[in-house]
């Protein structure tokens, strides 16, 4: 196993995460099995009880993990399923080693930092990485594993300790260590300075960790003299320092860094054995990146939400609406709408904000209304599925989008007047959403419906079967306490409502369609856990087809996009390799700049 530790200085926020799931994707597309674990120093188990505000989206794993968003980053870079362990917190070290000492494990001795904490992190890492990735049982070869927070933070001394002995216990030829740091660029001089990188390799050094790469994060491109600056500076080679910076999409992030030789420097470093050389798979995410560059088509979906302030809180969604966008050559213009500015109560105290948010949602080509909790917002949620549905625009509810679209149908529909769910109106005589007693354990940490479960198709047509490939069954990933109550069914169907997926032993409803709708589709999983750059996720290709009106012509011709859009759908998207030739097929090289933004 070769192991990539990955740190960062100065500042967290620099874009660490994707330039680790970047080497890890070089070295995939060499032919190697790459796995990533993130190291969160925080003392909380889990990402599960963290507010979207504070730390944006929990991202959900197969196996329920409830776990770090930048795990999602690997995921989708990697197109890989990793399991909860391959996050790291503090919490869970510390849980691993009181647990022993109770049992007695180190019966007669003193339980400290240094060596039982260190040796347990040691052990989890060595552990984890073994676990295969793949969907092949073959375990991987090479770990990318990246440290949150910067070197020098209180909480990421014993990582950092650990990780200052693991390097002899795997020896020098299987671990080494790339330090992302920041080049700033004063707006005053203009000059990009190198300090802050020099101080913090010299607080990594003092730790006993020495860079073998150096990653420059800055504005604009470094310049070869501040470049050999650091080189100096930090006492390693030009070769060693990799700038990296601000680019228009993620997807030019590895050819930069494949174009600064990296992948022959860690084949030298780590004596890496590659199948094959990373064309093909590079070139893949340079069509990506150049496609992302020169869409011109912009559509426009109001993400009617409740954490709009803070992106990373939808960053699945949002990556999700980009696959699909890409696929269907257009690019999604997201109009993050807070739910209550949608609200009467608005109109009374802030009427100028009510019309701005409606003017919002009205003016754009789809509605998606995603997951969420509490009560703040549902009657905006609830007005805008209302709004969506009797405007025939296209509409996708995401767990909380689902349960809202049963209640505003309940009401509206079937007149139902106070229909409510249960997890915001326990009175309601019509609770039509209901919560899963199972899940009611009293602890709120890890206890919802999670992770993976499969969904069986019950009609035989419907508009979400066909974007799956026409399968019988498929699977995705869930987060939720509440459900539809079983008791209403009927009454729902025949009234147009359809529930068109459901668990295996047909109790809990999946996937609904309203029938006379051009595209009005709600599911209760989270489609955006496994969407991909080149495997888009069929609701959200859905919602992005509906909204520029080529659903039908899409699911006329069989689900693929035409020869000159070359996007095929997502089952025969077998291998990136093929996609790739099928996206160079039809790409017109013509050359946009679009304005860069932060990774
Ligand atoms: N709050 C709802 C539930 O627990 C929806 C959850 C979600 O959208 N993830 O069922």
């Amino acid at each position: 196993m070769k192991y990539i530790l990955v740190s960062g200085g100065v500042i967290s926020g620099i874009g660490k995460g994707v330039i680790a799931s970047s080497l890890g994707m070089l070295l995939k597309a060499c032919g190697l099995r790459v796995t990533s674990i993130k190291i969160d120093p925080y003392l909380n188990i889990d990402a599960g009880t963290f507010s979207p505000y504070e730390h944006g989206e929990v991202y959900v794993l197969d196996d329920g993990g409830e776990v770090d968003l930048d795990l999602g980053n690997y995921e989708r870079f990697l197109d890989i399923t990793l399991h909860r362990d391959n996050n790291i917190t503090t919490g869970k070290i510390y849980q691993s080693v009181i647990s022993k000492e109770r049992k007695g494990d180190y019966l007669g001795k003193t339980v400290q930092v240094v060596p039982h904490i260190t040796n347990a992190i040691q052990e989890w890492v060595e552990r984890v990485a073994l676990i295969p990735v793949d969907g092949d049982q073959a375990s991987p070869e090479v770990c990318i594993i990246e440290l949150g927070g910067t070197i020098g933070d209180i909480e990421g001394m014993p990582f950092v300790e650990a990780f200052r002995q693991f390097q002899f216990r795997v020896h020098r030829d299987n671990f080494c260590c790339v330090h992302v740091s920041l080049v700033p660029q004063p707006k005053s001089t203009g000059e990009q300075k190198t300090k802050p990188t020099q101080a913090s390799i010299r607080e990594l050094r003092g730790l006993g960790l020495s860079p073998d790469l150096i990653v420059a994060r800055s504005h604009n491109p470094v310049v070869d003299s501040v470049k050999e600056k650091i080189s100096m500076f930090c006492h390693v080679s030009a070769q060693q320092v990799i700038c990296v910076h601000d680019c228009t999409s993620v997807y030019s992030v590895p050819p930069l860094l494949a174009d600064q030789n990296i992948v022959h420097y860690l084949q030298q470093r780590l004596s890496l054995n590659f199948r094959h050389r990373p064309r093909r798979l590079l070139n893949s995410w340079k069509e990506l990146a150049h496609r992302y560059n020169t869409t011109s088509k912009v559509i426009t979906i109001a993400l009617v939400g409740k954490y709009t302030k803070l992106e990373d809180a939808y960053i699945s969604v949002m990556k999700s609406l980009l696959h699909a966008g890409l696929a269907c050559k257009c690019k999604v213009s997201i109009k993050f709408i807070e739910a209550d500015d949608l609200e009467q109560s608005t109109l009374e105290k802030e009427p100028v904000k009510f019309h701005e948010a409606w003017q919002q949602l009205c003016s754009s080509n789809g509605v998606l209304v995603p997951g969420g909790f509490g009560v703040r917002g549902t009657e905006g949620k609830v007005a805008a599925a209302k709004w969506a549905r009797e405007n025939k625009k296209p509409y996708l509810g995401v767990c909380l989008g689902l349960q809202v679209a049963v209640i505003e149908f309940a009401r509206n529909v079937l007149g139902w007047k106070d229909a409510h769910s249960e997890e915001f109106d326990p009175n309601s005589t019509h609770k039509v959403i209901i919560e899963m007693p199972e899940h009611n354990t009293g602890q709120m940490g890890g206890t919802m419906r999670l992770g993976k479960r499969t969904t069986l198709f019950k009609a035989d047509s419907s508009v979400l079967k066909s974007l799956y490939g026409g399968k019988e069954s498929i699977e995705e990933r869930h987060r939720h306490r509440y459900e539809v109550n079983p008791r209403y069914i009927e009454e729902f169907e025949s009234q147009g409502m359809k529930f068109v997926g459901r668990s295996v032993d047909g109790e809990r409803m999946e996937i609904l369609e309203l029938e006379g709708h051009p595209y009005f589709v709600a599911v209760q999983y989270h489609p955006e856990y496994i969407s991909r750059p080149m495997k888009p996720s069929a609701p959200y290709l859905g919602l992005v087809l509906a909204s520029i009106n080529r659903l039908n012509t899409y699911i006329a011709r069989g689900c693929r996009l035409s020869p000159r859009n070359s996007f095929s759908d997502t089952e025969s998207s077998d291998t990136e390799e093929e996609m790739a030739a099928l996206m160079s097929k039809s790409l017109s090289f013509t050359s946009q700049e679009s304005s860069p933004q932060q990774l």
